[in-house]
Protein backbone atom coordinates (compact mmCIF):
# COMPACT_ATOMS: atom_id res chain seq x y z
CA UNK A 1 0.00 0.00 0.00
CA UNK A 2 3.01 2.43 1.14
CA UNK A 3 4.85 1.72 -2.33
CA UNK A 4 1.16 2.32 -4.37
CA UNK A 5 1.07 5.61 -2.62
CA UNK A 6 4.25 6.40 -3.59
CA UNK A 7 3.84 5.86 -7.07
CA UNK A 8 0.56 7.61 -7.25
CA UNK A 9 2.14 10.54 -5.30
CA UNK A 10 5.72 10.36 -7.79
CA UNK A 11 2.98 10.22 -10.88
CA UNK A 12 1.55 13.29 -9.80
CA UNK A 13 3.95 14.91 -8.75
CA UNK A 14 5.63 14.48 -12.39
CA UNK A 15 2.29 15.20 -14.09
CA UNK A 16 2.72 18.73 -12.03
CA UNK A 17 6.17 19.82 -12.69
CA UNK A 18 5.47 18.84 -16.32
CA UNK A 19 2.49 21.36 -16.29
CA UNK A 20 3.91 23.78 -14.54
CA UNK A 21 7.07 23.93 -16.84
CA UNK A 22 4.52 24.30 -19.92
CA UNK A 23 2.63 26.96 -18.59
CA UNK A 24 5.37 28.70 -17.32
CA UNK A 25 7.11 28.07 -20.78
CA UNK A 26 4.33 29.10 -22.65
CA UNK A 27 3.16 32.54 -20.13
CA UNK A 28 6.87 33.26 -20.82
CA UNK A 29 7.07 32.84 -24.35
CA UNK A 30 4.24 34.32 -25.22
CA UNK A 31 4.10 37.61 -23.01
CA UNK A 32 7.73 37.97 -23.96
CA UNK A 33 6.79 37.86 -27.81
CA UNK A 34 3.86 40.06 -27.15
CA UNK A 35 6.30 43.03 -25.64
CA UNK A 36 8.87 42.78 -28.23
CA UNK A 37 6.24 43.28 -30.93
CA UNK A 38 5.44 46.59 -28.87
CA UNK A 39 8.87 47.58 -28.37
CA UNK A 40 10.41 46.91 -32.14
CA UNK A 41 7.09 47.35 -33.90
CA UNK A 42 3.98 48.88 -32.56
CA UNK A 43 4.78 51.34 -29.88
CA UNK A 44 6.70 53.44 -32.99
CA UNK A 45 3.59 52.83 -35.45
CA UNK A 46 0.78 53.64 -33.20
CA UNK A 47 -0.49 54.88 -30.13
CA UNK A 48 -1.00 53.18 -27.02
CA UNK A 49 -5.29 53.13 -26.86
CA UNK A 50 -5.69 54.09 -23.83
CA UNK A 51 -2.70 56.94 -23.96
CA UNK A 52 -1.05 55.99 -20.97
CA UNK A 53 1.87 53.04 -19.99
CA UNK A 54 1.90 50.62 -17.06
CA UNK A 55 4.15 51.64 -14.87
CA UNK A 56 7.42 49.21 -13.73
CA UNK A 57 6.01 48.52 -10.55
CA UNK A 58 2.85 47.14 -11.85
CA UNK A 59 5.18 45.33 -14.45
CA UNK A 60 6.31 43.79 -11.41
CA UNK A 61 3.32 43.24 -9.59
CA UNK A 62 1.62 41.54 -12.80
CA UNK A 63 4.56 38.78 -12.85
CA UNK A 64 4.34 37.94 -9.36
CA UNK A 65 0.71 37.34 -9.79
CA UNK A 66 1.05 35.45 -12.74
CA UNK A 67 3.51 33.60 -11.20
CA UNK A 68 0.75 32.13 -8.73
CA UNK A 69 -1.73 31.76 -10.69
CA UNK A 70 0.47 29.42 -12.53
CA UNK A 71 0.65 27.29 -9.74
CA UNK A 72 -2.72 27.08 -9.46
CA UNK A 73 -3.28 26.28 -13.27
CA UNK A 74 -0.75 23.45 -13.19
CA UNK A 75 -2.12 21.70 -9.88
CA UNK A 76 -5.70 21.70 -11.61
CA UNK A 77 -4.19 20.53 -15.31
CA UNK A 78 -1.96 17.77 -13.11
CA UNK A 79 -5.00 16.59 -11.82
CA UNK A 80 -6.99 16.43 -15.01
CA UNK A 81 -3.96 14.46 -16.68
CA UNK A 82 -3.13 12.03 -13.93
CA UNK A 83 -6.75 11.38 -13.46
CA UNK A 84 -6.90 11.71 -9.70
CA UNK A 85 -10.93 11.74 -9.91
CA UNK A 86 -10.61 8.47 -12.33
CA UNK A 87 -12.96 9.80 -14.38
CA UNK A 88 -10.96 11.66 -16.47
CA UNK A 89 -11.94 12.00 -20.28
CA UNK A 90 -8.56 12.73 -21.46
CA UNK A 91 -7.19 10.23 -24.35
CA UNK A 92 -4.51 9.91 -26.47
CA UNK A 93 -5.26 8.09 -29.38
CA UNK A 94 -7.03 9.98 -32.14
CA UNK A 95 -8.84 6.44 -33.49
CA UNK A 96 -10.74 6.21 -30.49
CA UNK A 97 -13.34 9.01 -31.42
CA UNK A 98 -11.79 10.01 -35.17
CA UNK A 99 -10.08 12.89 -36.84
CA UNK A 100 -13.87 14.53 -37.37
CA UNK A 101 -14.44 14.08 -33.41
CA UNK A 102 -11.25 16.50 -32.98
CA UNK A 103 -11.81 18.78 -35.11
CA UNK A 104 -15.15 19.48 -34.06
CA UNK A 105 -13.91 18.67 -29.81
CA UNK A 106 -11.43 21.61 -30.66
CA UNK A 107 -14.72 23.88 -32.09
CA UNK A 108 -16.87 23.13 -29.58
CA UNK A 109 -13.81 23.70 -26.57
CA UNK A 110 -13.07 27.30 -28.06
CA UNK A 111 -17.02 28.25 -27.95
CA UNK A 112 -17.84 26.46 -24.65
CA UNK A 113 -14.46 28.51 -22.77
CA UNK A 114 -15.57 31.78 -24.54
CA UNK A 115 -19.17 31.63 -23.14
CA UNK A 116 -17.41 30.35 -19.67
CA UNK A 117 -15.06 33.15 -19.27
CA UNK A 118 -18.14 35.73 -20.78
CA UNK A 119 -20.37 34.66 -17.96
CA UNK A 120 -17.73 34.28 -14.89
CA UNK A 121 -16.29 37.52 -16.01
CA UNK A 122 -19.63 39.22 -15.90
CA UNK A 123 -20.40 37.66 -12.69
CA UNK A 124 -17.61 38.74 -11.30
CA UNK A 125 -17.65 41.97 -11.96
CA UNK A 126 -21.24 42.35 -9.93
CA UNK A 127 -20.16 43.92 -6.66
CA UNK A 128 -20.33 41.78 -3.87
CA UNK A 129 -18.24 39.14 -6.33
CA UNK A 130 -15.09 41.66 -7.34
CA UNK A 131 -13.64 42.19 -4.76
CA UNK A 132 -12.48 38.60 -4.21
CA UNK A 133 -12.43 37.58 -7.67
CA UNK A 134 -11.65 40.03 -10.06
CA UNK A 135 -9.95 43.50 -8.57
CA UNK A 136 -6.31 42.25 -8.81
CA UNK A 137 -6.93 41.95 -12.55
CA UNK A 138 -8.26 45.48 -12.82
CA UNK A 139 -5.39 47.40 -10.89
CA UNK A 140 -3.46 47.01 -14.57
CA UNK A 141 -6.02 49.86 -15.82
CA UNK A 142 -2.94 50.31 -18.58
CA UNK A 143 -2.57 46.75 -19.51
CA UNK A 144 0.16 45.02 -20.71
CA UNK A 145 1.17 41.36 -22.34
CA UNK A 146 2.04 40.74 -18.40
CA UNK A 147 -1.50 41.11 -16.81
CA UNK A 148 -3.03 38.27 -18.62
CA UNK A 149 -2.74 35.91 -15.66
CA UNK A 150 -2.25 38.86 -12.84
CA UNK A 151 -5.49 37.30 -10.84
CA UNK A 152 -7.11 37.27 -7.10
CA UNK A 153 -6.31 33.27 -6.05
CA UNK A 154 -10.03 32.69 -6.51
CA UNK A 155 -10.10 34.06 -9.52
CA UNK A 156 -7.20 31.79 -11.08
CA UNK A 157 -8.63 28.90 -9.20
CA UNK A 158 -12.10 29.44 -11.58
CA UNK A 159 -10.04 29.66 -14.56
CA UNK A 160 -8.14 26.76 -14.01
CA UNK A 161 -10.56 25.32 -12.82
CA UNK A 162 -12.50 25.13 -16.59
CA UNK A 163 -10.31 22.99 -18.16
CA UNK A 164 -10.38 20.48 -15.54
CA UNK A 165 -14.09 20.40 -15.38
CA UNK A 166 -14.45 20.03 -19.16
CA UNK A 167 -11.96 16.88 -19.03
CA UNK A 168 -14.47 15.05 -16.63
CA UNK A 169 -17.41 16.32 -19.14
CA UNK A 170 -16.23 15.49 -22.49
CA UNK A 171 -13.96 13.17 -24.18
CA UNK A 172 -10.60 15.13 -25.36
CA UNK A 173 -7.34 14.32 -27.24
CA UNK A 174 -4.56 15.80 -25.21
CA UNK A 175 -3.34 17.40 -28.22
CA UNK A 176 -6.71 19.27 -28.54
CA UNK A 177 -6.10 20.41 -24.56
CA UNK A 178 -2.34 21.50 -24.95
CA UNK A 179 -4.07 23.84 -28.30
CA UNK A 180 -6.52 25.29 -26.77
CA UNK A 181 -4.09 25.81 -23.82
CA UNK A 182 -1.79 27.97 -26.32
CA UNK A 183 -5.12 29.71 -28.29
CA UNK A 184 -5.96 30.78 -24.95
CA UNK A 185 -2.56 32.48 -24.13
CA UNK A 186 -2.13 34.11 -26.81
CA UNK A 187 -5.63 35.65 -27.23
CA UNK A 188 -5.24 37.11 -23.84
CA UNK A 189 -1.65 38.49 -25.19
CA UNK A 190 -3.24 40.24 -27.92
CA UNK A 191 -5.94 41.22 -25.59
CA UNK A 192 -3.50 42.73 -23.65
CA UNK A 193 -1.10 44.36 -25.54
CA UNK A 194 -2.24 48.13 -25.21
CA UNK A 195 -1.61 48.62 -28.98
CA UNK A 196 -3.94 47.53 -31.88
CA UNK A 197 -2.15 45.07 -33.91
CA UNK A 198 -5.16 44.68 -36.55
CA UNK A 199 -5.79 46.48 -39.61
CA UNK A 200 -8.17 48.77 -40.33
CA UNK A 201 -10.16 46.93 -42.97
CA UNK A 202 -10.25 43.69 -39.77
CA UNK A 203 -13.94 45.22 -38.63
CA UNK A 204 -15.05 44.89 -42.26
CA UNK A 205 -13.90 40.67 -42.27
CA UNK A 206 -13.27 38.67 -39.22
CA UNK A 207 -13.05 41.67 -37.16
CA UNK A 208 -17.19 41.34 -37.22
CA UNK A 209 -16.83 37.94 -34.95
CA UNK A 210 -13.39 37.93 -32.98
CA UNK A 211 -12.15 40.76 -30.85
CA UNK A 212 -9.32 42.80 -30.69
CA UNK A 213 -7.14 44.49 -28.42
CA UNK A 214 -9.18 48.14 -28.62
CA UNK A 215 -12.26 45.24 -27.82
CA UNK A 216 -10.68 44.29 -24.17
CA UNK A 217 -8.29 47.43 -23.85
CA UNK A 218 -12.07 49.46 -23.33
CA UNK A 219 -12.86 46.81 -20.71
CA UNK A 220 -9.81 47.81 -18.82
CA UNK A 221 -10.22 51.40 -19.18
CA UNK A 222 -13.82 51.51 -18.82
CA UNK A 223 -13.98 50.87 -15.47
CA UNK A 224 -15.01 46.98 -16.37
CA UNK A 225 -19.09 48.05 -17.38
CA UNK A 226 -18.54 46.47 -21.16
CA UNK A 227 -16.62 44.03 -23.39
CA UNK A 228 -16.58 40.37 -21.31
CA UNK A 229 -15.95 38.35 -23.87
CA UNK A 230 -12.10 36.60 -24.59
CA UNK A 231 -12.17 35.39 -28.34
CA UNK A 232 -15.76 36.48 -29.78
CA UNK A 233 -17.94 39.09 -30.31
CA UNK A 234 -21.08 37.55 -29.93
CA UNK A 235 -22.13 37.21 -26.06
CA UNK A 236 -21.09 40.99 -26.08
CA UNK A 237 -23.37 41.54 -29.12
CA UNK A 238 -26.06 39.44 -27.79
CA UNK A 239 -26.34 40.52 -24.08
CA UNK A 240 -25.68 44.36 -25.32
CA UNK A 241 -22.50 44.73 -22.96
CA UNK A 242 -20.41 45.88 -26.01
CA UNK A 243 -19.30 49.47 -25.55
CA UNK A 244 -21.23 51.27 -28.08
CA UNK A 245 -18.35 53.26 -29.35
CA UNK A 246 -16.24 50.25 -29.86
CA UNK A 247 -15.50 50.22 -33.48
CA UNK A 248 -14.71 54.22 -33.41
CA UNK A 249 -12.53 53.50 -30.90
CA UNK A 250 -10.91 50.86 -33.35
CA UNK A 251 -10.79 52.78 -35.78
CA UNK A 252 -8.85 55.57 -34.08
CA UNK A 253 -6.90 52.84 -32.56
CA UNK A 254 -5.74 51.61 -35.78
CA UNK A 255 -4.46 55.13 -37.20
CA UNK A 256 -0.90 55.07 -37.89
CA UNK A 257 1.03 58.03 -35.58
CA UNK A 258 2.63 59.63 -39.02
CA UNK A 259 -1.05 59.14 -40.48
CA UNK A 260 -2.14 61.34 -36.99
CA UNK A 261 0.47 63.73 -37.05
CA UNK A 262 -0.45 64.30 -41.27
CA UNK A 263 -4.31 65.04 -39.71
CA UNK A 264 -3.22 67.60 -37.10
ZN1 LIG B 1 -7.83 41.82 -18.86
ZN1 LIG C 1 -13.02 42.50 -15.87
Amino acid sequence: MLIYNLCQFSTQFTAFSLFFGFTLGRYLMTTLLGWAAIKLYLSRLRARISGKNASMQQIRKELLYSLRSILIFALLWAAASSDITGHSRLYWQIQEHGWRYLGFSFLLILILHDTFVYWTHRLMHQPLLFRYFHKLHHCSVHSTPFSIYSFDLAEATLHGLFFFLISLLLPLHNIVLGGMLWVSGIANVIGHLGYEPMPQAWLQSLGKLFNTTTHHDLHHTKGGQCNYGLYFRFWDWIMGTEYPDYEAAFLTATQNVTQKDSHL
